[in-house]
């Protein structure tokens, strides 16, 4: 791999190519993550019956990153019984008037249960940031608060992974463009996705503080190069496979003596 996957070390993010495809091809690296996506809904369904573990999937990315795409191949397979997805929007009132987890925390999946953050509390210090919606007095404080609160979770059986889906400048003007220009897309496009594209360096300072702030090993950030969408999903489903697998998930043991019944 030429690039990391997994921040451990400080990174710089214009080093990385948003079009990296690691010399796969696409054919192939379709059917690998097929494979990845059928072996995560296996291990979903022991997650499923567990009671003290999770798994937290968190995406971030410029608007048209492919959030929801992700969002769409990783729970290919998975029962969707055993699955929270949260969208954060523009907080509402009612959130605003509480300090900026409350909204957070009320979505963190169930034990049992993968959660998907399609944005999460780090907009709390990207967009919040960025057009000025908190003074920085506030949102500076945010980048130790927010690892305080990732340990909890992963003190509390939570294992985290969160992505930063890259696109380049370009690929995301192509994907606004067929917004505007495909009438089945149409109604994704906001106005505001100008305004946030205009600032673009700023975001990218922004989440350059983020990886580099906010990656410890309980809750590692991973750079996903996903210009290419077949890139992007494989790189997920198979971090996600190995985080699955590596929590060595059991059947949980009965509660009792089973060999006392008979179904008649
Ligand atoms: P896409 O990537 O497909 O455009 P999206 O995630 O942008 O989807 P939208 O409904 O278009 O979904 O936008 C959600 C908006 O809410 C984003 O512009 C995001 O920055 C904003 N938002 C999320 N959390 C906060 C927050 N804490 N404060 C202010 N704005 C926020
Ligand atoms: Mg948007």
């Amino acid at each position: 791999m030429r690039q990391p996957i997994e921040i451990k070390t400080k990174v710089r993010l214009s080093n990385f190519d948003p079009a990296e495809t690691y010399g796969l091809t696409k054919e192939k690296t379709r059917e690998a993550t097929r494979g990845l996506l059928e072996r995560i809904g296996g291990l979903q369904a022991k997650l499923y019956a567990n009671t003290d573990r999770a798994l937290l999937v968190v995406l971030q990315g410029m608007d048209a990153a492919g959030k929801d795409g992700a969002t769409r191949s990783l729970l290919e397979f998975v029962n969707p019984s055993g699955v929270d997805v949260a969208n954060f929007k523009a907080p509402s009132a009612e959130e605003l008037a509480h300090d900026f987890l409350w909204r957070v925390h009320q979505v963190v999946p169930r034990y049992g249960h993968i959660g998907v953050f399609n944005r999460s509390h780090y907009e709390d210090v990207l967009v919040v940031r960025v057009l000025k919606l908190a003074p920085k007095e506030v949102w500076s404080k945010r980048y130790v608060q927010i690892n305080r609160f990732e340990e909890t979770l992963a003190e509390s059986g939570y294992t985290i992974l969160k992505f930063f889906l890259h696109i380049s400048r370009k690929e995301q003007a192509t994907r606004l463009r067929a917004r505007l220009d495909d009438p089945a897309k149409n109604w994704k496009f906001e106005g505001a996705d100008l305004l946030m594209r205009a600032r673009w360096d700023d975001f990218m300072e922004a989440y350059g503080d983020v990886l580099n702030k906010c990656s410890p090993a309980h809750a590692r950030w991973h750079l996903i190069p996903a210009d290419k969408k077949w890139v992007r999903d494989f790189l997920i489903a198979r971090r996600v496979c190995e985080a699955l697998e590596s929590m060595a998930l059991e059947w949980p043991k009965p509660k009792e003596d089973l060999s006392k019944y008979r179904v008649r």
